[in-house]
């Protein structure tokens, strides 16, 4: 099959080499957190202290980490692929940026962002968010990270289905499958006949409905299949 488009989602498991924690870990939580507790909007309407400190504290984290292989050989791609191309990502880092990507989007938000819940305008943030800081253009005290929780919509769906819609091959790096619509996508690409292959640790929940599925670490296997495509 001729490939023209390129559909790439990654998940937390790229970033896991940069020093990142994946969402669950061993312990089944979250940078000591269980999930519920910090990324719900119900949490955060509790207890905006806990929310916004734990964000805080994976905001100023990313000061300390460095794009990896994974990373740099997406943007290696990005840069050198002459078809459509769209990397989406549900991680909130912005190793895939600071790698050099362009043809990206943030599905579930971005640390170094924060979002007015009054009027929705956004600006960049790299300082710490104290709950009840003013919004620059409305000047609500109602500024919150700008991280998609559980039960709110995901960002640019339409622009994703459409890439999806167009996409030859989609391609998924480091993502559990577990987390929905993201999961789904896999199967909405095949329906319009893509060609599907994941990238993961180990078999993941949706590794049934890829065609081709490649087991270890996302910086030994993406850079491998960057060469290829660009062989
Ligand atoms: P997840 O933590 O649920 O799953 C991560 C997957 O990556 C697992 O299947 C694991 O086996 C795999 N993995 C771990 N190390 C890997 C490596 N070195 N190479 C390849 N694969 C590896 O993550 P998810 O599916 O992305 O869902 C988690 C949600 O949590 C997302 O919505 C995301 O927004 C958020 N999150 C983001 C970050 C981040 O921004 N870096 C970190 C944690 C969680």
């Amino acid at each position: 099959m001729d490939i023209a488009n390129i559909v790439i989602l990654t998940g937390a498991g790229i970033s896991a080499e940069s020093g990142i924690a994946t969402f669950r870990g061993p312990d089944g939580l979250w940078n000591g957190h269980r999930v519920e507790d910090v990324c719900n909007p119900e949490a955060l309407a509790r207890d905006p202290a806990l929310v916004h400190h734990f964000y805080d504290a994976r905001r100023a984290a990313l000061d300390e980490v460095e794009p990896n292989p994974a990373h740099l050989a997406l943007a290696r791609l990005d840069a050198a692929w002459p078809g459509e191309l769209l990397i989406v990502t549900q991680n909130v880092d912005d190793l895939h940026e600071r790698a050099g990507a362009r043809r990206m989007l943030h599905m579930h938000g971005e640390l170094r962002s924060a979002l007015c819940a009054a009027c929705g305008v956004r600006e960049r943030w790299t300082a710490p968010l104290p709950p009840g800081t003013p919004c620059h253009a409305c000047g609500q005290p109602m500024l919150r990270p700008d991280i998609v929780f559980f039960g709110e919509m995901p960002y640019a769906m339409e622009r994703i289905d459409e890439a999806i819609a167009r996409a030859d091959l989609f391609v998924s790096i480091g993502t559990s499958g577990a987390v929905y619509p993201a999961a789904g996508f896999v199967r909405t690409a095949r329906h319009h006949g893509a060609a599907t292959l994941e990238m993961n640790l180990e078999p993941s929940a949706a590794s049934f409905f890829f065609a081709e599925t490649r087991t270890g670490a996302a910086g030994t296997l993406v850079p491998a299949w960057v060469d290829q495509m660009l062989g």
